[in-house]
């Protein structure tokens, strides 16, 4: 009886087409990030649903109302990580590194958000992410950045702008926030109602809320980037003037705030205008509390994370490993012979692919099917003599060859 299967809205397969882009954009960054010393590790995907809680805030959607937790079998409330700084500083922490120098980690893999779906949005999507733990920059802001903006290149995304703000510091925001709620209590009437909600619980972001008539309502609005204290201004200062001098391209976007508690002073995003509203590639900043809000010794910290899937949308489609070598087999008595020839080839390090018994014709169909650019014909005569029959697909030239002579033939 046939069983209609459910899936669920947001979360996807990543099938052979999909994973190729993902590990496209998985390599590009695994080799840019060794060349600045990151390390990779391997964080828990459930975690305590209190640990987000606590970094993130309570007030930010993906606290309200984005995450998937549950009261497991044994009462524990656990929560699939909506992201993965904050079990990055819980891992960091525990494992006892606040005195153990710098650390500079990166990570891949699945985070869930009870988003609504849509085009970039997704509920199961994939992030690669970096946190860069003892360092207060702003040198380190400037490398994180500089790094983030070689592999954007490196992957070949033209079209992405760096927007970078500073959020200041514990001194200077409060008195910044004040301000800015002074103002929106002015504008009160030209606010959608979230941002009327916002402006209570978290004013900071009604700054970047999409709505185009919030945005025309904030044209005045005060800007944290002008009233930030002496050493928030140096920070940011001094990050502006190195990514000048690495020639990083950037632009200063004072309405950049990032919907999580735990920023402060540098946040950035890399924005592109192909993907609509799901523009936001990958995003980041500095969270110097955060360490010591979990309990640890106070350690200066940044990072960023990138969605993948909006990455990939923005790659040409990638094209399926060749493979090397179909072998075809005349005869079923030979299967055996043939198959110990494949597993010759793939010592080899060829891509191999073994056509199966009977019909040649149906052999041969199959064989080009997978667009082999060799086929192997394995019958009775060159199996007496030891030989293969090796023909060029490209330009079907066909010659009986030993199978040394067929590799140096097929290695070009
Ligand atoms: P957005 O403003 O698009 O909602 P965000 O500020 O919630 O993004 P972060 O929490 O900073 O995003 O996550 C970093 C990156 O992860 C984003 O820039 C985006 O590329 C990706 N990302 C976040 N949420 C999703 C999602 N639901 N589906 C796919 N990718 C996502
Ligand atoms: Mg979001």
């Amino acid at each position: 009886m046939a069983v209609q299967l459910k899936s669920i809205r947001g979360v996807h397969d990543g099938l052979p087409q999909d994973v190729r882009q993902w590990q496209q954009v998985e390599q590009r960054a695994r080799a840019i990030f060794k060349r600045y010393a990151f390390e990779e590790v391997r964080l828990p995907i459930l975690e305590p649903t209190e640990l987000f809680v606590r970094s993130i805030g309570e007030a930010t959607d993906i606290v309200s109302k984005e995450m998937y937790h549950f009261v497991d079998q044994g009462g524990d409330d656990l929560c699939l990580r909506p992201e993965g700084t904050a079990g990055a500083v819980r891992a960091f922490l525990q494992a006892g590194l606040t005195r153990a120098g710098a650390q500079r980690w990166f990570y891949a893999g699945p985070m869930f958000r009870r988003e609504r779906p849509q085009k970039g949005r997704l509920r199961q999507f994939q992030q690669i992410g970096v946190e860069w733990f003892g360092g207060e920059g702003p040198s380190e802001d400037i490398e994180l950045l500089a790094m983030a903006a070689a592999f954007l290149e490196d992957l070949g995304i033209s079209q992405v702008r760096m927007e970078i703000n500073s959020l200041g510091c514990q001194q200077c925001r409060p008195l910044y926030r004040d301000l800015l709620v002074k103002f929106l209590t002015t504008q009160h009437a030209n606010l959608c109602e979230t941002c009327c909600e916002r402006m209570d619980k978290n004013p900071l972001r009604v700054l970047d809320c999409k709505i185009a008539s919030c945005q025309n309502a904030l044209t005045d609005a005060p800007e944290m980037v002008a009233h930030l204290c002496e050493g928030c201004d140096q920070h940011f200062t001094g990050l502006k003037s190195g990514l000048d001098a690495l020639k990083v391209p950037y632009r200063v976007n004072p309405r950049i705030v990032r919907g999580l508690d735990y920023y402060n002073r540098t946040a950035f995003e890399a924005v592109t205008d192909q993907l609509g509203s799901q523009g936001t590639v990958l995003a980041g900043g500095r969270y110097d509390g955060l360490v010591a809000e979990l309990g640890g010794e106070a350690t200066p910290a940044i990072g960023f994370a990138m969605g993948v899937e909006r990455l990939a949308m923005l790659l040409p489609e990638a094209e399926s490993a060749s493979v090397d070598v179909a072998v075809i087999t005349m005869g079923d008595a030979l299967l055996n012979h043939s198959l110990n020839l494949a597993q010759q080839l793939r010592h080899a390090d060829l891509c191999v692919v073994h056509c199966g018994l009977g019909n040649s014709k149906k052999q041969f169909k199959r064989a080009n099917r997978e667009q082999a650019r060799f086929v192997v014909v394995i019958g009775e005569s060159e199996a007496a003599q030891g030989l293969i029959s090796l023909k060029n697909m490209a330009t079907g030239e066909q010659q009986q060859i030993t199978l040394e002579a067929a590799l140096q033939v097929i290695a070009g």
